[in-house]
């Protein structure tokens, strides 16, 4: 079990929930629309937010941005050490920065003053920022990077420094999962598990997925972030489904939908839909079931506290655990608005 590290009021490690993580893609400086960011990503369940701080506009923004949100505030820093020495002054929760970056004499300084300020310090390595020696020795391998972190996790222990977490990201989803399996036997602080440069929507979620579905199924990682190249806000709905998948998670809709066939009588991919866009976001642990025929809809989706399956003549047949219920004329306008006094009911009980 990995040591518990607190970001602010959220503990990373131990037998902590496995937190999620996002970073927003507002200019720092603008400290309004980078709040309003995080707000979404806040509603959208975000637990930890990080914010690039590139400069001094930046810095001057973290307190500002701080006063107006509610969860941990984590800055990410490269190169300048000032700004890493700087930012250790403000409100935030945590640093993310990779050791590599900074001249070993600057570095030392940041190490000491995190101890000295309390501000845990995530070390973040990935295949693109290996340390050079060891990149010369091993290559560009998942070996390398967790050498290059536990040397970084021993520099920071000599400096009396122990309020780490440590991140070793590949963009290849192989490397990722060898890197943490490697990480996770050698470093006893919290991991902070992702596969960097995911790519876009699709092909991000899916690497993503991947990668950390393998790893969390086998016990590994702390917190998450899945990154996409897309608005932040949608990373939290892959991060989410990847937790209650492996049943890290509960709560929200589980949506069981038949994949259609030529048995379909109903339109079953336009009322899954409606229903992913209206009730996606609620927190209810509700599983709902949209079944295209009744030879396989009603016993298929037996667990399912509500569901619709079509009829030949394009009607509808309500159920409720598995129990038909009445038959419907119009399955999507009727179905949705069964649900959502369905989902009225179960709050009100
Ligand atoms: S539930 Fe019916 S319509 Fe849907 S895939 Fe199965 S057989 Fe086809």
């Amino acid at each position: 079990m990995k040591k518990v590290i607190y970001y602010g009021k959220v503990p990373i490690g131990g037998n902590n929930k496995v937190t999620v993580q996002s970073m927003t893609n507002t200019l720092t400086r603008d400290h309004v629309q980078t709040i309003k960011q995080i707000i979404e990503l806040e509603e959208a369940g975000c637990e930890i937010v990080r914010v690039s701080v590139p400069d001094s506009d930046s810095l001057k923004a973290i307190d500002r941005i701080k006063r107006k949100i509610s969860i941990p505030l984590v800055a990410d820093i490269h190169f300048n050490y000032k700004l890493a020495l700087d930012v250790l002054d403000t409100q935030i929760d945590a640093v993310r920065l990779n050791p590599g970056n900074f001249p070993k004499q600057y570095l030392k300084k940041v190490v000491l003053k995190a101890e000295r300020n309390q501000i845990p310090i995530r070390i973040g390595v990935n295949s693109g920022s290996i340390d050079k020696k060891i990149l010369k020795k091993y290559g560009n391998t998942p070996e390398a990077l967790v050498k290059s972190a536990v040397q970084y996790v021993d520099y920071f222990e000599s400096n009396g420094n122990n309020k780490i977490v440590v991140s070793v990201k590949s963009s290849n989803v192989v490397d990722t999962i060898e890197a943490y399996r490697l990480a996770d036997k050698k470093i006893k602080y919290p991991l902070h598990i992702g596969v960097t440069e995911a790519g876009t929507y699709i092909r991000g979620a899916i690497k993503s997925s991947v990668a950390l579905g393998i790893l969390l199924n086998d016990g590994i990682g702390d917190t998450l972030r899945v990154s996409l190249s897309s608005h932040p806000v949608k990373e939290m709905a892959i991060a989410y489904q990847i937790l209650k998948s492996l049943g890290l998670r509960k709560g929200g809709i589980n949506i069981i939908s038949c994949p259609t066939c030529a048995r379909t009588c109903i339109d079953i991919i336009s009322i899954s839909e409606e229903i992913e866009s209206r009730f996606g976001q609620i927190s209810d642990d509700v599983t709902i079931a949209v079944m295209g025929c009744v030879v396989n809809g009603p016993g298929e989706a037996i667990h399912a506290d509500i569901g619709i399956a079509g009829n030949p003549d394009g009607t509808g047949t309500l159920f409720e655990k598995g129990k038909i219920i009445k038959k419907i004329q119009n399955p999507k306008i009727e179905f949705l608005k069964i649900l959502e006094n369905f989902l009225i009911s179960r709050n009100s009980n």
